[in-house]
Parts: C-alpha cells; sequence; structure tokens
C-alpha cells in the first residue's frame, strides 16, 4: 500500500500532513567556551615563546596542560589570567574579548605556593578565604552572615575547616594550595587555574589533590585548567590535555598522546616538534653540528 498524506498507519494513527510539520524552534546558540585563543603569541622581546595558539577550553572541562621545560604554560596561564597581553592574535574569556571581561573573580587562580612576601602576611586560612569572597562584594556592601556561611562551606568542601584560624603561610604548600582553592569557591569562581599544583609534594598527597578536584569538577561543575608536568598523572585523571611546544602540538585524550608520545618522543625536551592533527610529524632533535 502507498502511504499518501493523511493514509491511516497500522494502530489508526495518521502519517502527519508535510504541511504541519511544526516549525523547528531556533537553535540557542552553542555556549561561549570559558577560554578562546586565536592565532595567540608572544615574546619576551627576543625568541617566540608562544606561536599561532588556537585552544578552547569549554564549560566543564578538566584540561592538563603539559609541555616541558620553557613550552610557554606559566605564559599562557599569564594571558589568560590578563597578566600577560599576547603580542598577536586574539583572546576571550566567558565569550567576551579578554580586554573587556571585568568579572576576574570568575577565574580563581591558585599558585604553587606562597610568594615568600606573602608567607609572612598575618592572614588566617579563614581570613584569606573571605578575601575571595568579599572581592564580588565590592567596596560598599559589608560581608553579612551569608558570606561567612559560603565561607565555612568552602572550607569544608576542601576540608580545611579544622585549619580555619591558622595563618597561611606556617601551612604547608598542599595545605595552602587548598585553602587557594577554598578561596575560589567562595567567590564562585567557574573557572580554576592551577600553576603545578603537585610539583613539590609527595605522591599521597599529590592523588588527594587529583581526587578533589575531580569531585570539584564532577560534582560541581568547575571548570579546571592545570598545568602539570606529570604525564602520568594526568593521563590517569584527566579528561583532556593540551601540549605546548611553543605552539600547542596536541589536543585531547591523553591516552592518545601517550601513544603518540611513546611512537615519537613528542614529550623529550630536546625534541622539537610539530604535530599537525592527522599527520604526526616529529622533528628529531638537532645534534649540535648535525648537518642540516
Ligand atoms: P614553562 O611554564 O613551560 O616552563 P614559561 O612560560 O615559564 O615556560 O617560559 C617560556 C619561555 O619564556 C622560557 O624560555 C623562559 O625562559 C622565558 N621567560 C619566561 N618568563 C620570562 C620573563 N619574565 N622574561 C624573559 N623571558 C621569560
Amino acid at each position: 500500500m502507498v502511504m499518501t498524506e493523511g493514509t491511516p498507519r497500522r494502530g489508526g494513527e495518521r502519517a502527519p500532513a508535510a504541511t504541519a510539520a511544526p516549525i523547528p524552534a531556533p537553535l540557542a546558540p552553542p555556549p561561549a567556551p570559558l577560554v578562546e585563543l586565536r592565532g595567540v603569541g608572544f615574546g619576551y622581546g627576543g625568541e617566540p615563546v608562544l606561536e599561532g595558539i588556537d585552544l578552547t577550553v569549554a564549560r566543564g572541562e578538566f584540561v592538563g596542560l603539559l609541555g616541558p621545560n620553557g613550552s610557554g604554560k606559566s605564559t599562557l596561564l599569564k594571558i589568560v589570567l590578563g597578566l600577560a597581553r599576547p603580542t598577536a592574535g586574539r583572546v576571550a574569556l566567558f565569550g567576551r574579548e579578554a580586554a573587556r571581561f571585568k568579572e576576574r573573580w570568575r577565574i580563581g587562580y591558585v599558585p604553587q605556593r606562597l610568594a615568600t612576601f606573602d608567607a609572612q602576611f598575618p592572614a588566617t586560612v579563614a581570613e584569606v578565604v573571605g578575601m575571595g569572597r568579599y572581592a564580588r562584594l565590592g567596596p560598599f556592601r559589608r560581608p553579612g552572615a551569608a558570606d561567612r556561611a559560603a565561607v565555612e562551606r568552602a572550607l569544608a568542601a576542601v576540608e580545611m575547616a579544622p585549619f580555619r584560624d591558622r595563618r597561611i603561610g606556617q601551612l604547608s604548600v598542599g595545605q595552602q594550595q587548598r585553602a587557594f582553592i577554598a578561596r575560589a569557591l567562595a567567590s564562585e569562581a567557574e573557572l580554576l587555574i592551577l600553576d603545578e599544583p603537585t610539583a613539590a609534594v609527595d605522591a599521597a598527597t599529590q592523588e588527594a589533590f587529583y581526587h578533589l578536584l575531580e569531585g570539584l569538577n564532577r560534582d560541581r561543575g568547575l571548570t579546571i585548567v592545570l598545568v602539570e608536568h606529570d604525564l602520568a598523572m594526568v593521563a590517569a585523571h584527566v579528561a583532556s590535555v593540551a601540549v605546548l611546544n611553543r605552539r600547542l602540538i596536541f589536543r585531547g585524550d591523553p591516552a592518545e598522546f601517550s601513544r603518540r608520545d611513546f611512537l615519537h618522543g613528542i614529550y623529550d625536551e630536546r625534541t622539537t616538534c610539530e604535530v599537525h592533527p592527522e599527520v604526526p610529524h616529529v622533528h628529531p632533535p638537532h645534534a649540535p653540528g648535525a648537518a642540516k
């Protein structure tokens, strides 16, 4: 039987008439990535440190930023944090051009450790966490009970409530980093940026720290970008990596990167390399005096 417009189907249901097809609702625009770098370049004067970086970080991602020493990881973070201006390209944060992005509290930053000067600063953990909260309020609003409760919740989330009255400079590096995460949580940051947070801690602390970050990413939807030197650690905990070596040489699944690295030694510091998305191509290291 030929089904014509309006012919009853089995079960008595009528085939929808072509003319009655509902007009599809206009598609909502896809959400803007929290970080979008297009053709970003940077140099401190001489040699370029970053070149042609195209990198996006979508909301909810947990990205490990990898690369050998001097590959430009910290410089890239500085650009995202607004502490350095790229010499080429374009940076957008939360869908807005970086220069026009004013809600800096939406990005929480966790340094490796307190600077020597800050370590002398006579602030307690709760006060440091509170600073994150109060930075959001502006100069004319006094913190109230709700703000103090937000600070306590943030301390509890990183298991630092028992340390609330300790001087921040007296804490271990790992505890200081938890306090900085609490500061970001108290200010309701949506993007957390960490610079080699586990460089100076033992393996058990490192595992516990990653566990905490995984929970914040999974349960609170916190977007995380973390610089890490330990490829195995990243591969075990992070869904996506971005690998720098002046250029962005890989973006994607850490297991895939490990396979390519195993095959080509991409991560070897002596190797200069460029990996085209489709065609891995690695230049061997230039031995001194070797014929080109
Ligand atoms: P990474 O974090 O991957 O180790 P960096 O971004 O710190 O790399 O450094 C990239 C390059 O820029 C390195 O060659 C480093 O020596 C250089 N560099 C970093 N900071 C400065 C600076 N303030 N002045 C001049 N050169 C710098």
